[in-house]
This record gives structure tokens, sequence and C-alpha cells, in this order.
């Protein structure tokens, strides 16, 4: 498989008109060094940066002080502010009203609508607020919700229908419904200037607001989307040029807000060729509508991940010839990410070079809870953001001395509504005498500017435009921000906090508490009994680099011979005599072992990766994730080991006696495992039976004997004595075999069909001597079940993952998805969008999303499944190759009808989708559950009751609501099925390793010495 190149410069070069120079950038990927810098040492270099003098610090004190008591003088709580301060999102209520506002206005049926409403309100206690407001609209509003509330509360155990048709009756009419979706709808057009350019622009005027129009809309899945967003963009960016005054400049002139998420479906740092030809010629158009209206673009800040990549597009935007002098281009910078300073020197430096004067928005950052669970869920060596609000807050004052003493090549404008960053920003300006902005967003943060008074500085807001369904991403985080504790907007106008407590000096703050969240963990740390396994940020180009060059220093791949009769009689010999000693010497000594097996992993990782690549078509993203669960697999078990198998544990007992419980291994294990994962159940199960304190057998899948391999050498490496883990590739028929019937055998662990399980139970059954233990993994008929309270993009995200990803080669793949009826249509065109909008092709290529299946048997396989779906169903819809290669079979969306579910799994990308009415949901679940499977289980929607339903009618042994069905991780999700996919225990879990010991119950009898001397010096 060749090896693509990822160097983009050389993309952009061949496909631009800039001068040799200009498109020779400063190296932005410097800036990914920066990214997981230790927090303590960030915090201590923001210290030292001592942004503001300490006479400074006293007068933003006095000052942001001063701030809050004149807001609070001037200051009424807007709606959703007076909401948030009496529900906060630490409240139940407040929860159940972010949930509620979250979902209602996108759920298209009423009957839905009511059962969110029901289970929201119904969840709450609402009387305890009563009164509490001191807003009349919002104390009406509890009334409701009381009310509302408690006939709910009193029926919650009912079925859902029944109970929305009792609430309704007795309040009359739907009123509820009507009432409670206005209050939303009112909630988000608080947030939303207008709902056209031509209303905000109207507005605006009307409330004399200069403005940055933002265009609601983000996360584009398709390219139908992303057009639509450029379409709404480039009219609006002519509808404000229009009502512009010509010649003000456009510090003086509305502008706009562009978030690239929008404006393509693949807006990441791996679709390197993706961003290049398709998202920046849409960027530029917008970007030569703005400067032919001299007006300010500022592209948003998203997740850090798109930090770089946001920066190579600016890079190449300001050298744009054809755009002029434009003075408008304008970025948005996050203060909580540790190289937000760094950021802006960099921004200055490029306006330097390029010789355009740059815009530049200081935030503090919209992401920061889903980037911590981000680091946490990828194994990050740290976080890219900070962990404390002090250390933002600091770095805002960091990066605002860096921006205002960049003038005249940057334009700062300082967008906060926290008193004290205002403050600060203001007196750098003062003192540096540089004219700034201020911003704001729309519905937040009047009371603050109104009490600022900010003289001759500008004060721009952002807003929103748009409709209610593309504005939800933007509500959650509004929400979000006003709700929060640490949030200033949250506490500024409650008078019930002290003024000084809501203005926090951050430098006082960062110097006593130091940089890093007590509670938060490093990512590595997040499972204390064991670490988290360490994973690659392939946002990075240096680790990219480093993957393809071990991709391309792989030694040519040698044959693995078959392991022969005489081979395996030797492994069995020798296993069965080390087996004992091993097991003797406990849990914590070979926890040692398996410890040190996970540290050689990662220390191979990029060469290991390289061979899953190869060997098992593996792409890079499935790669990293095998990896790291074959470390997290050997650190689990460790942990285990030392638990359970460090010597007896005392059970309680009449005195006299003492009585305890061992657990030993078996003896000699045979271990079994498919190719679909080479690396992780492979070296799972090893470690499963070493842990317990066995002697290993191990026999890979044929297709993939190389990885194995180096995974028994790396064991070996790692200390543990050779006799003990043996490897023994070959054929199931013959070695596999070999291994059942043997009679030194003691258990067996298989992965693989549900077929070839079933095989090798009736093999152990029919052999002599004593009844053997099989831990069986089998496949599944994996199912999606959808409500109409699903949120559309998570959907499509959800969807494409579980049924394409890994080709649809993993056990736990998606391969039936049930749609309701009322929005089956919307999301099947957005699934074939979000198809044409993924890469199939060379797994060796970063931007690769499907790779080939694994030989040409499961191929031909697939095909005759289609060719049954194209003779007896409906195709809707299949993938097309980028790179054509023999193994690649193109994920397929099919469309059939419940008595069509297949009996086994289809093992590959083929989606197959199910349509059902509301009243239809029991009979279509039931459909599922006869074919007697139980692997994973999904489940879409925001209704919890809907999940039980779902949960209630199909059994299964790992449940995911609202997330992909893929990807269990050890210890945090134990994966296995029941019924037809597998026998149990779940692997990863607490009870792993029970069936691979046996247990010793040892009784004594102390009274047999004489006496229990216990007693008597009680
Ligand atoms: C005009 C305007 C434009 C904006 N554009 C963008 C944009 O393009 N991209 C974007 O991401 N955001 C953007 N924002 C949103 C902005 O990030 C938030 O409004 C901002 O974080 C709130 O900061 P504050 O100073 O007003 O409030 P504060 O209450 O002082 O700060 C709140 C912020 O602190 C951070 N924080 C909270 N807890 C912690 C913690 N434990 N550790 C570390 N940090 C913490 C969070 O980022 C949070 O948002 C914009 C805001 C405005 C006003």
């Amino acid at each position: 498989m060749p090896v693509q190149s990822h160097d983009e410069w050389t993309i952009i070069r061949a496909m631009t008109d800039l001068t040799p120079e200009a498109a020779t950038p400063v190296s932005w990927d410097a800036l990914d060094l920066a990214k997981y810098r230790d927090e303590e040492e960030a915090a201590a270099a923001l210290l030292a940066a001592r942004p503001l003098t300490p006479d400074q610090r006293g007068i933003v004190k006095n000052e942001a002080l001063l701030l809050v008591r004149r807001a609070r003088e001037l200051g009424r709580r807007g709606l959703v502010q007076s909401f948030l301060a009496e529900f906060s999102l630490s409240t139940q209520e407040g929860l159940a009203l972010m949930g509620l506002a979250e979902a209602l206005l996108r759920t298209p049926d009423t009957e839905s609508r009511d059962r969110l409403i029901v289970e929201k309100i119904g969840a709450a206690d609402w009387s305890a607020h009563l009164g509490q407001s001191g807003n009349l609209f919002v104390n009406a509003s509890i009334w409701g919700l009381m009310l509302t509330g408690k006939w709910v509360e009193a029926d919650l155990s009912e079925d859902g229908a029944r109970l929305v048709g009792r609430v309704a009756a007795r309040l009359g009419e739907p009123a509820v419904r009507a009432a409670i979706t206005a209050a939303i709808r009112i909630m988000s057009e608080e947030f939303v200037l207008g709902r056209t350019i031509g209303q905000a622009l109207a507005r605006a005027a009307r409330e004399d607001l200069l403005c940055s129009f933002d265009m609601l809309g983000e996360g584009a899945r398709t390219v139908a989307d992303a057009e639509r967003y450029e379409l709404a963009y480039s009219g609006a960016i002519r509808a404000v040029g229009a009502a512009n005054s010509p010649g003000v400049g456009p510090e003086n002139a509305h502008g706009i807000s562009v978030k690239l998420s929008a404006l393509s479906p693949r807006y990441e740092a791996t679709q390197v060729l993706r961003v290049w030809r398709e998202l920046y010629p849409r960027l530029l158009r917008l970007a030569q509508l703005a400067a032919a209206a001299d007006m300010n673009l500022t592209l948003d800040a998203e997740e850090t991940d798109r930090l770089v990549l946001s920066l190579k597009i600016m890079d190449r935007l300001a050298h744009e010839p054809s755009l002029g002098a434009w003075r408008g281009l304008g970025l948005a910078v996050q203060a909580y990410q540790k190289r937000a300073p760094q950021v802006i020197a960099d921004l200055e430096r490029l306006a330097r070079r390029s010789g355009r004067r740059l815009m530049v928005r200081l935030v503090k950052g919209a992401y920061w809870d889903s980037e911590i669970k981000r680091a946490q869920m990828a194994g990050r060596p740290d976080y890219p953001v900070y962990t404390t609000k002090p250390a933002t807050d600091l770095s805002y004052l960091v990066s605002a001395r860096a921006l205002v003493a960049a003038h005249p090549y940057l334009y700062a404008q300082f967008a906060t509504h926290n008193a004290y960053s205002l403050a600060a920003a203001r007196e750098m300006a003062k003192a540096a005498g540089v004219n700034v902005e201020f911003q704001r967003l729309h519905g937040m943060g009047e009371a603050l500017y109104r009490a600022a008074d900010l003289g001759s500085l500008r004060l721009r807001t952002y807003a929103p435009v748009g409709l209610h369904e593309d504005l939800m991403p933007y509500l959650v985080r509004r929400l979000l921000e006003n709700g929060a504790n640490t949030s200033f907007v949250h506490s500024l106008l409650d008078k019930a906090v002290p003024a000084e407590r809501v203005v926090d000096d951050p430098f006082r703050s960062v110097e006593l508490a130091g940089g890093r969240h007590p509670r938060i963990p490093r990512p590595r740390d997040l499972y204390g009994a064991w670490r988290n396994s360490g994973g690659i940020d392939l946002s990075i180009v240096s680790e990219r680099d480093r993957l393809t060059a071990a991709f391309r220093d792989l030694p040519s791949p040698v044959p693995v011979p078959e392991a022969s009769p005489d081979q395996i009689d030797a492994a069995f010999a020798q296993a069965r005599k080390a087996q004992p000693g091993w097991d003797r010497a406990g849990g914590a000594a070979r926890a040692q072992i398996l410890n040190a097996m996970a540290q050689r992993l990662e220390e191979n990782g990029p060469r290991l990766m390289a061979m899953l690549v190869r060997e098992a078509g593996k792409t890079w993203p499935d790669a990293i994730s095998e990896l790291r669960e074959a470390a997290d697999f050997c650190r689990y078990y460790a942990m285990l080991a030392e638990k359970n198998f460090q010597g007896a544990a005392l059970l309680n007992g009449p005195t006299g006696e003492t009585n305890a419980l061992e657990m030993h291994g078996r003896g000699v294990f045979a271990c079994i495992s498919p190719w679909n994962f080479p690396l992780s159940i492979f070296t799972g199960q090893i470690a499963a039976a070493l842990a317990a304190g066995n002697a290993v057998l191990a026999k890979p899948a044929e297709q993939t004997p190389a990885i194995a391999a180096e995974a028994v050498r790396l064991f070996h490496r790692a200390g543990l004595a050779p006799e003990l883990l043996h490897l023994l590739p070959g054929r199931g028929e013959s070695v596999g075999a070999t291994l059942i019937a043997h009679p030194l055998l003691n258990g067996v662990a298989f992965t693989g069909g549900t077929e070839t399980a079933q095989a090798i139970n009736r093999r152990l059954a029919a052999r002599g001597g004593a009844i053997l233990p099989l831990i069986a993994e089998t496949g599944g008929l994996n199912a999606m079940f959808v409500d109409t309270t699903a949120q559309r993009e998570q959907l499509i995200d959800d969807v494409m993952l579980s049924a394409f990803g890994s080709a649809g080669q993993r056990c736990s793949a998606l391969r039936l998805l049930f749609l309701p009826r009322e929005t089956a249509e919307a999301t099947i065109e957005s699934l074939k969008g979000a198809m044409d909008a993924a890469v199939l092709g060379d797994p060796a290529d970063f931007a690769t999303d499907v790779g080939p299946v694994i030989d040409q048997p499961a191929k031909t396989a697939l095909e005759k499944h289609l060719a049954w779906l194209g003779r007896e169903a409906k195709i809707c819809h299949r993938m097309t190759a980028a790179t054509p290669m023999p193994l690649l079979f193109a994920p397929s969306l099919a469309e059939i009808s419940l008595n069509q579910i297949p009996d086994r799994e289809v093992f590959g990308p083929i989606l197959h989708v199910i349509r059902y009415p509301q009243e239809g949901l029991e009979q279509a679940a039931a459909a599922l559950a006869t074919k007697g499977y139980g692997l994973t289980l999904g489940i879409h929607s925001r209704l919890e009751n809907f999940a039980r339903r779902i949960r209630a009618l199909v059994p299964a042994g790992n449940i995911y609501v609202n997330r992909s069905i893929i990807g269990a991780v050890v210890g945090v999700q134990p994966f296995g099925g029941e019924g037809l996919s597998g026998t149990g225990p779940k692997a990863g879990g607490p009870l792993a390793l029970s069936r691979y010991a046996v247990e010793r119950a040892i009784s004594v009898n102390i009274a047999a010495q004489g006496g229990d001397p216990a007693l008597f010096n009680l």
C-alpha cells in the first residue's frame, strides 16, 4: 500500500498562485509542541508574564468592583439569566430545563414532545423555587412547571402515552405543551437577533448595535449542508455590505463571523486534500465578498484539534492577492488553550509577513467541557486547555497584553462578559494608548457594558441569525455558560453573592491554587487503580509523520509457518510443567509482567500500528484504538491479578477456625482469537489467562499471524518465560482442532463466529474427563433504535462510525437501524450525504475512514448478501472508493422490512434500515429479540423512558445511549454478549478472570490445636 504525501504545503503550492515566499509559511506545526504542555509549568509561565503591574492590579480590581456594583444597580436580568439563576445547572431542575430546551423545538411530533415534557418536568422538584425569583415571568412559569410536575410525579411509572393523555386531559387541552414550547422558544430567541439577516439588520438599526452576525449552523455533515451554509453566509455578507455605510472601514461597520465546520463536512486536520480543495475555495469566495464590502470577517474558534489547521487557512488567506488591501480578516483565539499567547505572537508575525492587518477576537472558549472529555477519552498526555477557571482568566490577561502590544499589526477585539477581564483589557489599552474593541454576545452582558460606559471604545455584539433547527448547539453552549456556577454572568447580577467574590483576581487564585484542578486528574490517571493507555493525536503533523515513517520502515512480511502436531505436543508439555510455578508466584508477580507488557506495547506503538494497517487493513484511528485496548487489557488484568489472586481472602466464620478463599489458574489455556482485532483481542485473552495463573497456547487467526508473533515476542521481552506462552499459528481445522482435543488442555478462550464457538463447544463436550470451561465471545445482530427526539448530527456521526467504521468488521458493529417513520426519510438523506463525505480507500492514508475488508471470501460473502438485498429489498446508497483497491467493499445502506431481518450476522459494512410506526415499536423490537443474539444495542433518544422500553424489549450485553455502539473501553464498558452472542464473563470487566480460574476454599479448625487464643485474648 503506498503511503500518500502529507505535505500540505506541496498541495497548497500546486493549487495556488501565491509567490513561493508567501507560500512558504512559518511552521504552524511548532504550535503543536505546546498543545499538551504541563499545566503547572504553563500556569507558572502565566504568572511570570505579569501582564499587569501591581499598581494596575489594584486599579483593575477596583474598577471591576465598581462595574459589578453599577451593573447591579442598572441591570435587570434577562429572562434566561433569571431562569438559570434560579435553576443552576448544578440542580436537577436546571438540567431538566436544559434538556427540554435542547430537544423540544426540534422534535417534530406532538406525541414525543408531550413525552419529553412529562419526563423532564416530572423529574424535578419545582416547588422549592416558588417565589424565589424576582422575575415575574419566572415565578409564573415555576407555578406552571410545578403544577404540571405534580400531576406528572404521581404517575411517572405509567406507560408514557397513557400518562400524557391523562395529564393533558386534566389540564383541559394540550395547553401545557403549547405553553412550554412557547416558553422555550422565547428563551431561545433571547440569544438570536433575527430569523433572517434582514430582520437582524433591522433590529440592529433599531437598537443601535454594531454587530458581527453569526449565521447559525455548524458541523456540516454533508456537502449539501456546507453548500446551504455557504449560501446563508454569502447572502448575509451581501446584505450586511449593502447596509453598511460606505468607507467607514471594518472597525466601524457590521461584520460577519464564520464557522469553518459549517463550510465543510470534513474540516479536520487529516483531510488535507478536502480542506484545501473544498473548504478553502468556499471560504475564499466569502472572504472576497467581505473584502469587496470592506467589512470584518472573523473565523470563529472551534475545537483545539482544529487550531493549527485554522491558522494554516488564515495564513493562506492573509496572502491572497485577490483580497487586495482588505484589513478586515479576523480570527478568534481561545484563552483557555495553553498555547493562546503563542498564537497571538504567531498571528502578529503573520500580519507583518503578509503585510495585512488582522483583527483578533480574544475569547476564553466555549467548548471547555468537551475538550476535557475528549482528552480523557483519547488518553492525551495532558489537557490542551487549562483545568482551572483562574488559569483561563490569567491566560486571557497575558494574551490580552500581547494583543495590545501587537498594535497596529493586530486589531484587538476583547470578547468577554467578565468585569475583571474587561477592566484589565481596558486598562492595558489605555496604558498603551491603543484603541481597542469590546464584544459581547447578544442576550448577554448588556448590564455590564452599560455600566462600563466604553466612551470612544467600540462595542460590537455577536449576533446569531437563523432558524430554530440550526440553533441547538449554540443554545446549549449559552445555557451552559449562563448556568454554570463558575461562570461570571451567573453570579454578576446575583446580589446574594458579594461583589468581592464575583471579582476574583486571577493572579491571586493561581498563586494560591497552582495550576491544576485537584478534581480533574490527568487523562492518563483517570482510572486511579490502573493507568489509562496513551493515544496518538493525529491532528498533529509530526505524529502523523512518525507513523508514516514506521509504516515505511516495516520489514517485508515473512510467511509464518503453521504449527505442526509435534510442536503443539511440545508446547503443551512445556506449558504444563511451567504453569504451577507461575500460579504459585501470585498475582502481584504476574501483574508486574503484564504491566511491563503494556509498557512494551506503548513503546513499540508506531511499529505495531503500522503492522495493523498493513496486515489487517486497519485505518490509523482504528490501529491507535486497538493498540490502546491491548495495553488497557494488560494493565486492567494486572490490577485484577493483584487484587484477587494475591494469597487467600479471609471469610467470616465461627470462632475457632479460619476460612479463606483462594483463586488459582486452571492449567493450560488455549486462546483462539480473530483477525478483526489481531492485537487487542489476542493480547487480551492471553493477558486474562496469564493473570489468573495459567500457561497459554495462543492460536491467532490465519489472516493475521505476523502481528500475533510480534505480540508474543513482546510478552517474552517483558519478562514472561517462553514456556508459559506459545504461539501456534495455523488453520482452525488443523491447529485449532488439535488444541481443543489435546489431553493436556484445561480451558479455552475463543472469540469469533457463533457457529465456530458452537463447534468448539461440541468437541469439548465430546471429550472424556474433566468438563472444561469455554469462554466464548461471538457475533451479534446489533441494532440501534432511534426516536424523533434524537439529535440529527449526533445520530449521523454515531451511525457512520458504528456501521462503517473498521469496514463494519467489528462484532459490535451496527447492522440494523430502526428509524421512526416521521424522521426516517430525512435521516436516510443525511446518511447518504455523510456516506458521500466519508473516504473509502487505502488505510495507510490518514484521510481514509473506511479501508478494505479482510480477504476475498469476506468480500464475496458481502457481495452475495448485497445481491440478495438488490433483489428482495432496496439498496438506498453506496459509498464510492477514493482509490481503487482489490479488497475494498463499498459501504452500503439498504432498506428492508421487518420480516427480512437476517438470521445471521453479515460481517461487513452493510447497514439495514427499517422504518417503524410509533405504535409498531414493540413489534419491531420483538422481531429482533427472537433472533436470539444479545451483543450491542444502541438507543438514540432524549427520552429516558424510550431507552428503558427498548432495554426491556431487546436483550443485549452492551447498551449504548446517545453514542456510537462500538469502542468499548476496558474497565469502563466491560464487553461481551448473551444468548447467541457469548458466554461471558465480560472482557475488560471486574469478573473477567473468574472463568479462567479455579476457587479453593480452605477451612482450618484452630480449636483442634487445643483452643482459640484469639477468643481468650479478646
Ligand atoms: C463576542 C463573542 C464571540 C465569541 N466567539 C467565540 C468563538 O469563536 N469561539 C469560542 O470558543 N468561544 C467564543 N465565545 C464564547 C466565549 O468563549 C465565552 O463567552 C467565554 O468563555 C465567556 O467568557 P467570559 O469572560 O465572558 O466569562 P467567564 O465567566 O469569566 O469565563 C467563562 C469561561 O471560563 C472557562 N472555564 C470555566 N471553567 C473553567 C475551568 N475549570 N478551567 C478552565 N477554564 C474554565 C470557560 O471557557 C468558560 O467559557 C465568544 C464570546 C463572545 C462574547
